[in-house]
């Protein structure tokens, strides 16, 4: 875990402010440039960017360890896999998602053809999070990239070793005018923000979504913002409860809870709860060690990013337990090593903070029911969140549960791996976020969707004025027939 703020000495704040003016003034030749960019041009950007990922594997673990000690084999899967899935679907199908999509002639446009054009967006800015920094820089990027769009990248300040590994691998791949990047906190991504990008793609809390959102405003740049919430879980009495619990400590304390879409909370049907719990006590025993020690000792736990956070964390679980939560698992706290054990917590009031804030760590409040109804009210009382899983064998309730609740994304019997299914949209809605990442959709979200039309009868001359008789018959029967 790391303690320290910054990694690099950071140059006085107005040498900063004018070297991003200047890098972005270098980007507007390039990216006009890049408008008549071809499908070979920009895969052979994205090819130097994926190759320089892997031959920079080992730094990765390196970093990844030094700034949360998260484990190598999370790095593989949750770092470096999700940007060769995302620079491999545009290696197969950019081609595809590049050319023009044809439309049909209206009754009013009848004579004309018609297509949607993807043109790149122009200069993009991208600022990511820390809980997965290369995942959630270089996957959009490479969407940026796919489109024909210049970027310029803010990773976060909180995971300052694999920020700076960022920019040595983007410094060796790309020309500033192409794709540059710069470290620094929020004040540095408050000076990128002062610019007309064409378009901001934020990941990251919800709270400075917000402000990212008002200062696109002031320039109209089109935003995508990839916030968080509360991921709720419901675990009914037909669910199958081993694969269940299993699967939900595991997607829940990866990363040591620090996922946007991990599970926040769970509401288990109050008649199978207990026999739940068990099988959650026991997976936490196969996956991190047999007791307070061993788990401690766990090479596969990843440690909270910062004191700050494990401050933070800790303060919602003391205000649990103060407010009558009981621990059924885990609640050791180190502050002074970042570490906070898996925690499972039964009866927490509805008005404890645990309850109402993101949680963001690694606790797990388990809540029973008797009334699926009862639950969706509750969910449907809160921001729409930006995962929801429900874990049933019973169609009814499934179906129950997807036709009357929102979320950003959604799983049937399994959690987190909408994230990986890179066909689908992956994103929030309203509070959760706005816009979609991923595949296709990563590349229309860097796409301006331009809507041509090509006229080869003019017919639109027939209903020129004067408005004679005969122009207003003609314009009545094309009014009836649309
Ligand atoms: P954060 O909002 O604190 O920081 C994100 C980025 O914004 C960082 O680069 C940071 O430097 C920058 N920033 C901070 N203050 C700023 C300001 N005033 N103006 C402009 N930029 C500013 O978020 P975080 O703590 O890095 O990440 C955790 C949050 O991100 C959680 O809420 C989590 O749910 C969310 N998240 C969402 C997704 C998703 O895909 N939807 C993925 C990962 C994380």
């Amino acid at each position: 875990m790391n303690t320290a703020v910054s990694y690099l000495p950071s140059p006085p704040a107005e040498d900063v402010e004018a070297e991003i003016r200047r890098v972005f003034e270098r980007q507007l030749a390039t990216a006009l440039r890049l408008r008549g960019s071809t499908c070979q041009e920009r895969l052979a950007r994205i090819t130097r960017l994926k190759e320089s990922v892997l031959a920079h594997t080992a730094d990765l673990y390196r970093a990844g360890e030094a700034d949360f000690r998260k484990p190598p084999a999370e790095i593989d899967l949750t770092e470096i896999m999700p940007v060769l899935a995302e620079a491999n679907d545009a290696r197969r199908r950019l081609r595809k998602w590049m050319k023009p999509t044809r439309v049909w002639p209206t009754r009013a446009t009848i004579g004309s053809s018609g297509w949607v054009q993807y043109q790149p967006r122009g200069r993009c800015l991208i600022v990511s999070p820390w809980n997965y920094p290369v995942n959630l820089t270089f996957g959009p990027l490479i969407s940026a990239i796919a489109a024909g769009n210049t970027a310029i990248l803010k990773p976060s300040e909180m995971t300052p070793q694999l920020s700076a590994l960022m920019c040595r691998i983007v410094r060796e791949v790309f020309p500033e005018d192409e794709v540059a990047i710069f470290e620094g906190d929020g004040k540095i991504a408050q000076a990128l923000l002062d610019l007309p990008f064409d378009h901001i793609f934020y990941t990251g809390s919800t709270a400075v979504g917000k402000i990212v959102m008002a200062a696109a405003a002031r320039h109209l740049s089109s935003v995508t913002l990839e916030l968080g919430g509360k991921s709720p879980t419901i675990v009914d009495a037909s669910a199958d409860l081993k694969g269940a619990a299993c699967n939900i400590v595991w997607s829940k304390f990866t990363n040591s809870g620090q996922t946007c879409i991990a599970p926040d909370h769970i509401f288990v049907h109050a008649q199978v709860k207990d026999e739940f719990v068990r099988h959650c006590r026991q997976a936490l025993e196969t996956f991190y060690g047999a007791d307070a020690a061993a788990q401690r000792a766990s090479p596969y736990l990843a440690r909270v990013v910062n004191q700050r956070h494990t401050a933070r964390i800790k303060g919602l679980l003391d205000d649990a337990v103060a407010r009558g939560a009981r621990t059924l698992a885990g609640g050791a706290v180190d502050e002074a090593s970042c570490y906070i054990s898996p925690t499972l917590l039964d009866n927490v009031p509805a008005d404890a903070r645990v309850m109402r804030e993101e949680i963001f760590g690694p606790l797990l409040p388990i809540a029973p029911f008797t009334d699926i109804d009862e639950v969706i009210r509750q969910i449907n009382a809160d921001p729409k969140p930006l995962a929801l899983y429900v874990w049933s064998r019973t169609a009814a309730t499934i179906d129950k549960v997807t036709t009357h609740t929102s979320s950003g994304g959604m799983c049937i019997n399994n959690t987190v791996v909408q994230f990986l299914q890179g066909n689908l949209p992956f994103g929030g809605v309203n509070y959760s976020g706005i816009g979609n990442a991923h595949g296709h959709y990563g590349f229309k979200t860097f796409s301006h969707e331009r809507g041509v039309v090509r006229t080869r009868v003019a017919l639109a001359s027939m209903f020129y004025p004067p408005y004679t008789d005969f122009t207003r018959r003609l314009i009545r029967l094309l009014v009836r027939s649309v």
